[in-house]
């Protein structure tokens, strides 16, 4: 629920370096001229790409290694870039990849060839890749190009989800289509990919603090404002005590982070119970799309927001805790 985040000037500056991004573009380009071919994708030429990836980013590890840096020390941006070829570096994965690359781009032809486009109309070019980001996927329309952007974690998944994703951003809202997608990104095969390719999920604390269990406040404000009706989502602690962030919806892997600080005893029931029901009216209420741009606190948000008993309270506390810590 961050309302503003604050600055830390303790903080050391992110690096970046630029044979990160380098690489990504290689691999993207290299993994894309692959798929877009109709003829089946030749093993020799796999293994030497994948031998490549390997030979990369044992470089960049040099080079971070050199300048008497750490992973954490990167920007997020090469953070994730980094992570994203090292998680190419298992095979499995590499293969899965290009498997799943192949059948949207083959999706991506059928349903932009005859009969299904419009007569007399131009093919529209589409490109595909498969990469780590927070979104499930997303379609960028410019000038009749598209350019669509899926989360890496869905590599490997049915054919025919794959092909279901690439119908909902070239042709039609689909609700069935949709709810299996969101459905797939529940299960372990999607989840155990997203937190390999981000590092911060898997430093979550268990649900049960030292003073507070987050499964006692889900089921309390579940039932109080929800009817009992909102599904369980993974409920952790944050790994770090935050002076801002007090919680945080993931909405990939369907997990509420509660900030570690407000598990204490001088912290009241309602400033938790606010955290949670407002990570769960991100859960229910999802995201909106305008213009391109990701809304979340919209007004119907903020109307429900204000439903809470406490609200006038948790926010005083919360201002209250801002300044004070
Ligand atoms: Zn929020």
């Amino acid at each position: 629920m961050p309302h503003k985040a604050l600055s830390n000037s303790s903080v050391p500056q992110k690096i970046k370096i630029p044979a990160i991004q380098h690489a990504v573009k290689v691999v993207q380009t290299r993994l894309a001229s692959f798929c877009a071919s109709q003829t089946p994708v030749d093993d020799t030429h796999v293994e030497i790409l994948f031998k490549e990836i390997k030979l990369s980013v044992e470089k960049i590890k040099r080079q971070i290694h050199d300048k008497g840096l750490t992973r954490e020390r990167l920007t997020t941006g090469d953070s994730n870039a980094y992570r994203w070829l090292n998680f190419l570096c298992i095979r499995e994965n590499l293969t899965n990849h290009i498997a799943s690359l192949s059948a949207v781009t083959q999706q991506a032809f059928v349903l932009t060839s005859p009969p299904h486009s419009l007569p007399g109309s131009r093919r529209p070019s589409v490109s595909i890749r498969f990469y780590s980001t927070t979104y499930l996927y997303k379609a960028t329309h410019r000038q009749g190009q598209v350019k669509i952007l899926i989360n890496e974690a869905f590599i490997g998944a049915p054919a025919a989800l794959l092909a279901g994703m690439v119908y909902l951003m070239l042709k039609d809202r689909d609700p069935k289509k949709l709810a299996a997608i969101r459905n797939y990104a529940r299960q372990p095969a999607f989840t155990q990919n997203y937190e390999s390719l981000y590092s911060r999920r898997s430093h979550i604390k268990p649900p049960g603090g030292g003073h507070y269990h987050l499964l006692d406040i889900f089921e309390r404000v579940n039932n109080q404002y929800f009817d009992g009706k909102i599904p369980p989502p993974r409920l952790g602690w944050s790994s770090r005590r935050s002076r801002s962030k007090f919680g945080h919806y993931q909405m990939e892997t369907d997990t509420i982070v509660v900030n570690r600080a407000l598990d204490a005893p001088h912290i009241p029931e309602y400033v938790v119970d606010f955290v949670m029901y407002h990570e769960l009216l991100h859960k229910q209420i999802g995201v909106k799309h305008q213009n391109g741009r990701r809304q979340v606190h919209t007004i119907v948000f903020r109307t429900a927001e204000k439903q809470f008993k406490f609200y006038k309270e948790a926010l005083s506390f919360i201002e209250n805790f801002i300044q004070t810590s």
